[in-house]
């Protein structure tokens, strides 16, 4: 669904992400682990063009996001994106944040998107809230929210960057469940997480990212039962 060759990225002078290849494949799930500053998160923001890279191509589909007149917004409206921080408007209810971009991006009519919305917030449990204001939601039912807002718009691919590390301990679990239903449900993801059981029990593939590198990439039972490469037993040896 997703392929990269040859991606890289500097800030300024200093390189960040050395000439990487990746696919993330059809309803596949990529988890992405790797110490701090190891460029997950520049990774992922490449991917949807929130950063240009530096050289390489990407991939989705059959559409070449780096190509000199890619139509960027069309490519971004197939990709959802969810970060640490929820990005809800304050002054709108849940419902509006989750129709605004159908209506605004996907031209769709207000009634028929406010249908597409309460089924998306009555997946991640949440149609009772859709009158108010995310301020009066928790964290863990805000980043749901952001979640089902991704997810209205149909994507083909779903980036996490570390949706759930903002949250209090006991509000990441619903969350997770969230995730983990997606992926199970077929959808094509990449997520970037600390969450280890996660990598572990939901991913197809976990790609271990260290010094602007895909350091190994393997199924979780490999990375994290038999790994070998010395940077990541360190790593695992951290945070497991
Ligand atoms: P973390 O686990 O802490 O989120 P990360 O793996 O997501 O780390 P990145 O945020 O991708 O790491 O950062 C990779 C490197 O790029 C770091 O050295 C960081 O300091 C640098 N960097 C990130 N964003 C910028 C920016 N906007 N300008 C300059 N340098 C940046
Ligand atoms: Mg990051």
């Amino acid at each position: 669904a997703l392929r990269i060759a040859g991606l890289s990225k500097s800030y300024g002078t200093t390189p960040v992400l050395h000439d990487i290849d990746l696919d993330v494949r059809r309803a596949e799930t990529l988890c992405l682990i790797g110490p701090s500053g190891s460029g997950k998160s520049t990774l992922l923001k490449c991917l949807n063009l929130l950063e240009q890279p530096g050289a390489g191509d990407i991939w989705l589909g059959e559409t070449c996001l780096t190509a000199p007149h890619a139509d960027v917004d069309a490519a971004r409206a197939r990709i959802g994106m969810v970060f640490q921080h929820f990005n809800l408007f304050p002054h709108m209810s849940v419902e509006r944040n989750v129709t605004l971009a159908l209506t605004s991006v996907k031209g769709m009519g207000r009634e028929q998107a406010r249908v597409v919305a309460r089924r998306h917030l009555d997946h991640v449990g949440l149609a009772a809230f859709a009158d108010q204001r995310p301020g009066r939601l928790s964290g863990g039912q805000q980043q749901r929210v952001a979640i089902a807002r991704a997810l209205a718009m149909e994507p083909e691919l779903m980036l996490f960057d570390e949706a759930t590390s903002a949250l209090d301990p006991e509000l990441v679990k619903d969350v997770l469940a969230v995730m983990r239903d997606l992926a199970s449900g077929g959808m094509t993801m990449a997520v970037v997480t600390h969450e280890m059981g996660f990598a572990r029990e939901a991913a197809d593939r976990v790609a271990f990212m260290c010094d602007g590198r895909i350091a190994e990439i393997d199924t979780p039972d490999r990375i994290f039962e038999r790994a070998d490469h010395p940077r990541l037993r360190q790593f695992l040896s951290q945070v497991l």
